[in-house]
């Protein structure tokens, strides 16, 4: 059996409370369902109580406060009806983006203001009015200050990212805001954690709220030992490269790849066919023949990738299925495990391949706790490695060719070039020609693709004025770069690296940031803190059997 959820625990948007031209721009978007943070906190935030909710970002929270603050403030006033206060300004940029989005049905006029923009660019649009300001504090203290954002008029303030804003320094600004505000709007406070700072606050300035958080119960995963769970830290500018690289090495022998809409499941058929692979859709918006159709291409192996929505997904039984890859983390653990339960199951083996943007490092972790299974973050295979898994399957094939047998015909061409040259000369020019020929089309996007490493501990101690409105969230930690004196010429790949220098060392795999390999050398970004410890562990070991040289690389 597969493991489906029932339908009763799968609320539709329908069911929230949420105005038509709402319903009507979500299905656009391709949102299929709620999330489970946006199923709890709509009805009640459009009932108009306060809102203590706690979830990271990748749970679908910006939509679980903007689709009830849509639906109930006032639009076209001269002053703004709703603040929405962020910590950082692409956090301004990309929550005002999305509250746009999702309010285009009805028109509304939203406006991020932040440090560093121009404030004469910010006053037009104030002067125009503006219904939805998204801001961070300290420019939204300014604009106060000087008179030109006016809060008499706001019926809902979202605090988002609460804990963020507080470890950026921003709590005296906050205040200041919160005393500005009338008293009778409806608040809502969402933050990753419930540190007792935000405890404090939400106690002084949330009426009666109602606390939503998303599942706290463990989630249990049936066969999970058999499962490789990984995951990779990726930007999304370079997710299908990255994506395109993983299937390259696994070469799934039947892959199920969950996006998070229909929009985005139909944009990346289209772009990994493009690239050679072979996909198809699989979403709530297809007919029951269409999905049909699909399914007989995948159990036929005329496809070998299904891209699909977890809402479409849900019930299909899939017998072969090798890999289960979440092209977006989750939005909550329990998504996590039905997806992946649908690979490792009768005693197979399977693989589950997380992308991860490397702010939503955060919701992995979440799930290993929730699941208590650990997911590896690896390192993106490098074009290296896939050249060498080209290779390598390339010699299988020569290998099969051979014996199979039927190589009489044939035997005439190496005889009559093996007057002129080598016969390891002619065989390679063979295989060289086949391999060439192995070759789908996606070569050529062999780019580069910037390795991120996870965040460490949040640094507490970070001032706000070193701080604000530069520090993206998951910034990448110092590292320093190891030289090693063994490169491609030894036949070292990163794995090699990576478990030379977490065996040698005991560091974990996340200190290890991007590696380099030459053909005589290798350079290894480790993380700041452990690199004395790392050069002194490897200078006692060995890597593909030899002792190295390791130092600190010269500064570049
Ligand atoms: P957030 O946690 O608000 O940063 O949202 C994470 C991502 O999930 C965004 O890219 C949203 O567009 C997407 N998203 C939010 N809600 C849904 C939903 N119900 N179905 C599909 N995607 C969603």
């Amino acid at each position: 059996m597969s493991p489906t959820t029932s339908s009763a625990a799968n609320i539709a948007f329908a069911e929230l409370g949420l105005a038509p031209e709402l319903l009507k721009t979500l299905s656009e978007l391709g949102y299929e369902e709620p999330t489970p943070i946006q199923a709890a906190a709509i009805p009640l935030l459009l009932e108009g109580r306060d809102l203590l909710g706690l979830a990271a970002t990748g749970t679908g929270k910006t939509a679980a406060f903007a689709l009830p603050l849509l639906q109930l403030i006032e639009t076209g006033q001269a002053v703004p009806s709703a603040l929405i206060l962020v910590p950082t300004r692409e956090l301004a940029i990309q929550v005002a983006q999305a509250v746009h989005r999702y309010g285009k049905g009805k028109g509304v006029e939203v406006l991020p203001i932040y440090g560093g923009q121009s404030f004469q660019q910010q006053l037009k649009v104030l002067k125009r009015g503006v219904d939805v300001v998204v801001a961070t504090p300290g420019r939204a203290l300014d604009h106060i200050r000087r008179k030109t954002l006016r809060l008499g008029s706001l019926s809902v303030l979202v605090l988002d990212e609460a804990d963020e804003m507080l470890d950026m320094g921003f709590a005296e600004d906050l205040e200041a805001i919160l005393a500005e505000v009338p008293p009778a709007r409806q608040s809502l406070l969402f933050s990753a954690t419930l540190a007792p700072r935000i405890g404090k606050i939400a106690a002084k300035y949330l009426r009666n709220p109602v606390e939503v958080r998303i599942t706290a119960e463990a989630e249990t995963l049936g066969d999970g030992p058999l499962v490789r769970q990984a995951a990779y830290l990726v930007r999304r500018p370079h997710k299908l490269a990255a994506l395109g690289r993983i299937l390259d090495i696994e070469s799934p022998d039947a892959a199920l790849v969950f996006c998070r809409t229909r929009n985005d499941v139909d944009e990346l058929v289209e772009a990994l066919n493009g690239r050679g692979h072979r996909a198809e859709a699989m979403h709530g918006g297809m007919s029951q023949e269409e999905r049909d159709r699909v399914m007989n291409k995948l159990r036929k192996s005329t496809i070998d990738l299904l891209v699909a929505t977890d809402v479409a997904a849900r019930g299909l039984d899939i017998s072969h299925l090798t890999h289960v890859v979440n092209y977006d983390v989750p939005s909550a653990p329990k998504a996590y495990v039905h997806r992946i339960g649908r690979v490792g199951r009768a005693g197979r083996e399977g693989v589950a391949i997380t992308l991860a943007e490397p702010r939503e490092h955060s919701l992995l972790k979440n799930i290993e706790r929730l699941t208590k299974q650990k997911i590896v973050v690896e390192a993106l295979p490098t074009v290296a490695d896939l050249k060498a898994r080209r290779l390598e399957l390339t010699r299988a094939s020569v290998r099969e060719s051979i014996l199979e047998g039927g190589l009489d015909q044939f035997r005439v061409v190496v005889e009559s070039l093996s007057d002129e040259f080598d016969l390891f000369d002619i065989a390679s020019g063979a295989v060289k020609m086949g391999h060439e020929a192995m070759l789908t089309g996606g070569e050529s996007d062999d780019e580069e693709i910037p390795v991120t490493m996870p965040p460490r501990g949040k640094n507490k101690g970070d001032s706000r004025s070193s701080t604000a409105g530069k520090r993206g969230r998951g910034r990448t930690p110092a590292v320093t770069r190891v030289f090693v004196s063994v490169g491609r010429a030894s036949g070292v790949r990163p794995q090699d690296l990576v478990r030379a220098v977490t065996s040698a060392s005991g560091i974990d795999n996340r200190q290890i940031g991007s590696i380099q390999i030459s053909e005589r050398f290798s350079l290894i970004e480790v993380a700041d803190d452990v690199v004395e410890h790392v050069l002194k562990s490897l200078r006692r070991a060995q890597i593909k059997g030899k002792k190295v040289k390791v130092r600190l690389d010269k500064p570049r």
